[in-house]
């Protein structure tokens, strides 16, 4: 299965990726983790990126485009994968088809935007692993401690909430036309997001059984 989740920042789709990632047994390229792993090691493309993502906005497409053609290209990625974060504008989803990279189905969460600013504000992230966890709705065992790793958690730079505004303009403005995009190819899978990830994860299971 080659599959893209679509969806606003908060909307779940990391941990939605996370869990079809092993109920299809196929790796998650996430884009935003990748960037984030970047500047967290101190790399040139961290140092480009991070500006962009502090500031609400997008990377630039050259830098994504190659970032996902690479890593589409390694041989996990031979049965499939599921893109989380790619593509997030028209001339992202044309790079795909330009470089005969051929999606199966793509997913859309869709969530209010009130849930989503409570989401994002209330969102805890491992540096070290990525794993991301809330404040209230998805408590680490430990308060602090990463379950996966061990690793510390911490508020992500991005989801301030002056940023998480134009995070969600930026998605409305850029993103959300993909819907329109991949609908007209019918490949649309639309999934409401529920209070309980459970419950999207079920809605998600079932949109993609058609
Ligand atoms: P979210 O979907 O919650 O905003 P992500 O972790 O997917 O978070 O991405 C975080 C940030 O990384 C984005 O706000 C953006 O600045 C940058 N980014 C990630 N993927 C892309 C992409 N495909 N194109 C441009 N920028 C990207
Ligand atoms: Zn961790």
């Amino acid at each position: 299965m080659k599959l893209i989740i679509l969806a606003a920042p908060g909307a779940g789709k990391g941990t939605q990726a996370e869990v079809l990632s092993k109920h299809f047994d196929i790796p998650t390229i996430s884009t935003g983790a990748i960037l984030r792993k970047n500047i967290a090691d101190g790399t040139t493309l961290g140092k480009i990126a991070e500006k962009y993502i502090n500031d609400g906005k997008f990377v630039p497409d050259e830098v994504m485009i190659d970032i996902v053609k690479k890593r589409l290209s390694e041989d996990d990625c031979k049965n499939g994968f599921i893109l989380d974060g790619f593509p997030r504008n028209i001339a992202q989803a044309e790079a795909l088809d330009k470089a005969d990279i051929e999606i199966d189905k793509v997913l859309t969460i869709e969530v209010e935007d009130e849930k989503i600013i409570e989401r994002l504000s209330g969102r805890l992230e491992c540096k070290k692993c990525g794993s991301s966890y809330h404040k209230e709705h998805k408590k680490p065992q430990v308060s602090g401690v990463c379950d996966n790793c061990g690793g510390a958690l911490t508020a992500r730079e991005d989801d301030k909430p002056e940023i998480i505004k134009d995070r969600l303009a930026t998605y409305y403005k850029q993103t959300e036309p993909l819907k329109k995009f991949y609908a007209d190819r019918g490949i649309l899978k639309t999934a409401i997001g529920q209070e309980d990830i459970s419950d999207t994860t079920a809605a998600v299971l079932k949109a993609l059984e058609g």
